[in-house]
């Protein structure tokens, strides 16, 4: 086996698919010579927001910051409680304790994200400000019931689509169900930067103002406070960049769907369950995870036949040394959570991947399970 390995993502195969354009973007940002909050990251915001059908967009530092800006927004402070997913990354229930509000984990759906019953049998029993469903691997959670639980509670809806840029649900972009939402721009999510970046969207003016300035300092007018806020804004240069990859994300997103296929139809008849995708959902892949009770075991057979894997993620978060023990879990418990976690395993998951790379990966499934 003298070929190279195959990764379960590569941001560089994504700069060396853009080199020109995006060396261009940073050329014009250094020699423009406004490097924090001027017309790129203005653009980039309006084309962003666009893209996921919402009014406004506003950038700011990551992923975190971004639905910790969103609560923020939303009101959500000490003594509140936002409830959502302990499948997720663990970023996701950070921002909530970084906003000074208590997380309530729930379980997930037969489609691994939030489970609308648990949310309803939360919302029961405790008063619940905020929930945050996280379109988990490119797969749209279950908004139409979300939604509906929420609206009868009265429950602010934060849609983390850290991992779902371009997603849709029946014709509908994930985004633009809830009041507002959190995206990550890391380098290796569906639209990432060449650094940190995340950026929030809302079409509700309101919102969109108060993360505005939340996002520096509090302020309205410069240099004047109306409340304590943070720095937390999107870098000029990897809003030019960003643009870059946009214009992209599309083609991207196909081209992930596409090698999803190819991997479906090698695991077919395999025993190897792959991903399972909501009646009128558009996946769009952030990651490929299939699941099997003997994951470690073909972990490890790919691994000697040069394709590495991932695992999103080795732990849930309340089963996590900085978490468990301390955090509350939902009334319906969180027993899908821990069944699902020793059986998923990513494969390797990006646009750039060729043809002759992705049947490499699809002839070894086939011979594994032979
Ligand atoms: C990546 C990610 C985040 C956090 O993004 P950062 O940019 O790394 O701060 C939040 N939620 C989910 C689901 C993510 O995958």
């Amino acid at each position: 086996m003298s070929e190279a390995p195959i990764i379960p993502a590569d941001p560089k195969a994504a700069y060396l698919a853009n080199k020109a354009e995006i060396d261009a973007a940073i050329r014009r940002v250094l020699e423009g010579g406004r490097y924090i909050l001027g017309g790129e990251v203005a653009a980039f915001e309006a084309e962003f927001a666009t893209f996921v059908a919402a009014r406004h967009g506003i950038g700011v530092a990551n992923g975190t910051d971004a639905i910790e800006v969103a609560l923020r927004a939303l009101g959500v402070g000490p003594g509140d409680v936002v409830a959502t997913v302990s499948h997720t990354a663990v970023a996701t229930v950070s921002a909530i304790e970084r906003a000074g509000a208590k997380a309530l984990l729930l379980d997930i759906d037969r489609y691994d994200t939030l489970d609308p019953e648990a949310l309803d049998a939360a919302a029961r029993t405790s008063k619940i400000k905020a929930v945050i469903p996280v379109h988990l691997y490119g797969q749209p959670a279950a908004m139409p019931e979300i939604i509906g639980i929420a609206r009868r509670h009265g429950m602010a809806v934060l849609e983390d689509g850290a991992q779902a840029h371009g997603a849709r649900l029946g014709r509908q972009a994930v985004g633009s169900f809830g009041d507002v939402a959190a995206w990550s721009l890391y380098p290796t999510k569906n639209l990432g930067a060449i650094g940190d970046g995340g950026i929030v969207t809302t079409s509700r003016p309101e919102l969109a103002e108060a993360m505005r300035q939340i996002r520096e300092y509090g302020w309205r007018q410069r240099y004047i406070s109306d409340f304590a806020g943070l720095n937390s804004r999107l870098d000029e240069i990897q809003a030019a960049i960003l643009r870059v990859k946009l214009a992209r994300l599309a083609e991207d997103n196909a081209r992930r769907r596409h090698i999803a296929a190819a991997y479906d139809r090698a695991l077919e008849g395999t025993g190897i369950e792959t991903p399972r995708v909501r009646p009128g959902a558009e996946h769009v892949y952030h990651l490929y995870v299939l699941r099997t009770p003997k994951r470690d075991a073909l972990k490890a057979t790919l691994q000697s036949a040069g394709i590495l894997t991932g695992i999103h993620y080795p732990a849930a978060v309340h089963q996590q040394p900085g978490y468990a023990g301390r955090i509350a879990i939902g009334p319906t418990g969180l027993g899908r959570t821990e069944a699902l976690m020793p059986t998923i395993l990513s494969l390797p998951m990006y646009p750039e991947l060729t043809d002759a790379q992705v049947r490499r990966v699809t002839d070894a499934l086939r011979a594994v399970s032979r």
